[in-house]
């Protein structure tokens, strides 16, 4: 029974429904999400992919970008493929986390029988199929709703999945959209076996000596403006080398400035060695970094949010600051006590 019944048919009872009866109905699915994957989007694609198993389907996982290496020995994970151009020869091809189809990173799917499970704030409604659901702490959220829906039970694999898209999609459970369901699903991937410390242990013990040494290098540079309130990083690869770390040791550094209690908002550069520039940002409470991504043609959510640019990294970074500035003063106005 779906978390969500109530009298009223609500548009995501509708949405899971039908996604529903076109999973039952089609035999060979490609399952893919965004490009440089995270642990939603890694866990919502496996989860999946586990729960078409058990419905006998023929599933196949296909990635623009490798995961990040500490997810490795997460079940299932040899399943993924990573290309970048595909000529799939399924029934159906979901796509989850993506707000546009181009998120990918992998061609070959247009003209698809698309199914789009996203919860970013300004999906395009690219499938055949669209369940957005802005609500959801994480597209976690809606494939479990999903797979309950299609009357799989939760073994320890998918439990594994959604309980891992779920921790890291929320920040380890810091950021606003947690609800009652957020943890009612938590409860029970921990009823089928998930262990809550080990995952924690798994995802966030995870670093290396050299993301130790990155960590050190970045705060070293780490620039504050407005008086503390924002806090501005760089990262380019020569930083990267001399720590002997790759773009993956980069994941959840973004966030170590705001263990600072003044700080409310980070701007992470990354900048690649073709002038191609990777901005980040994330912030507290009502400081809406998403609609500054937006106006760069970005996206994400309030608190969490990217965008990427060509440089010169000057220019990009005048223009930003401020307006991230202004975003954490119109934020504050409204901050709960
Ligand atoms: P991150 O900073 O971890 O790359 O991204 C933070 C959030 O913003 C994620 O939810 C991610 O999906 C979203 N995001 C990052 N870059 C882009 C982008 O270029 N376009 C859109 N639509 N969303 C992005
Ligand atoms: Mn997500």
């Amino acid at each position: 029974m779906a978390l969500r019944e109530t009298m009223t048919e609500t548009a995501t009872d509708t949405a899971v429904r039908q996604i529903r009866d076109e999973i039952l109905r089609r035999r060979r699915f490609l399952l893919t999400s965004h490009a440089r994957p995270d642990g939603d989007s890694i866990g919502s694609q496996l989860a999946l992919a586990f729960a078409l198993d058990a419905l006998g389907k023929q599933v196949r996982i296909v990635n623009a970008d490798a995961p990040p290496e500490h997810y490795e020995d997460f079940p299932g994970m040899d399943r993924i493929e990573i290309a970048r151009s595909v000529s799939p020869e399924v029934d159906a091809v979901l796509v989850m986390e993506c707000s546009d189809l181009g998120r990918t990173g992998v061609s070959g799917l247009e003209g698809q029988f698309i199914i789009n499970i996203d919860h970013h704030v300004g999906n395009r409604f690219y499938g055949a199929l669209n369940w957005h659901d802005e609500s959801a702490a994480a597209c976690g959220e809606m494939v479990f709703e999903l797979i309950q829906q299609l009357g799989v039970p939760l073994s320890i694999e998918i439990a594994t999945h959604i309980y891992l898209a779920i921790l890291t999609d929320t920040g380890s459970f810091h950021y606003s959209h947690i609800t009652p369901r957020t943890f009612d699903i938590c409860r029970q991937a921990v009823e089928a076996g998930v262990n809550p410390a080990a995952m924690a242990r798994r995802v966030y013990d995870s670093n290396s000596f050299g993301k130790l040494k990155l960590i050190g290098a970045l705060l070293d540079r780490m620039e504050l403006v407005d008086d503390g309130r924002l806090a501005v990083l760089y990262l380019d690869d020569r930083m990267l080398a001399s720590c002997g770390c790759t773009h993956h040791d980069t994941e959840g550094l973004i966030n170590l400035p705001l263990t600072a209690r003044e700080i409310q908002a980070v701007v992470f550069f990354k900048v690649a060695s073709d002038g191609t520039i990777r901005v980040s940002m994330r912030s507290k409470y009502d400081v809406d970094v998403r609609s500054v991504a937006s106006e760069h043609g970005g996206g994400g959510h309030k608190n969490a949010a990217g965008f990427t640019v060509t440089g010169p990294l000057g220019e990009v970074r005048r223009q930003l600051l401020d307006r991230v500035v202004a975003a954490i003063r119109e934020g504050l106005q409204t901050r709960p006590a």
